[in-house]
């Protein structure tokens, strides 16, 4: 199992959680595009997005036949790796999760994941140009 992205769609979510730092940054990625989100947690720790601008975004997906591949958020300060609570907290089972990790903010790491039945796995990450 893996995800595979175009970068154009990889480096607008990197450059999202830059912006957001030193909040975590969050949105959704869709196979063509990236969908921002305001994280109306405005925490260093925490994410939660604005349930209106969710559920418009997902409309809006769903009208146009695409799919919600990947939810992304931010760790400011790492990990590069889903919290407890981001596992429990994996609503779209079906979707990966994308983890940004700014532990070194000149350095973004990128994974992603798999979240189901309590458990987080890692799966393969490709960038396509
Ligand atoms: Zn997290």
């Amino acid at each position: 199992m893996n995800l595979t992205l175009e970068a154009r769609i990889l480096q607008e979510v990197i450059e999202h959680a830059k912006a957001a730092y030193p909040n975590e940054g969050c949105g959704l990625v869709s196979g063509t595009r990236f969908i921002p989100m305001p994280n109306i947690a405005q925490s260093a720790s925490e994410f939660e997005m604005d349930p209106a601008e969710l559920i418009k975004a997902l409309r809006e997906l769903r009208t146009e036949g695409e799919e919600l591949v990947a939810i992304y958020h931010s760790h400011p300060h790492g990990p590069l790796r889903p919290s407890k609570t981001d596992i429990e907290r994996a609503y779209y089972p079906e979707a990966a999760h994308l983890i940004v990790s700014l532990a070194e903010l000149e350095h973004p790491r990128v994974a992603a994941f798999r979240i189901a039945n309590g458990e987080a796995l890692e799966i393969e990450l490709r960038a396509i140009v």
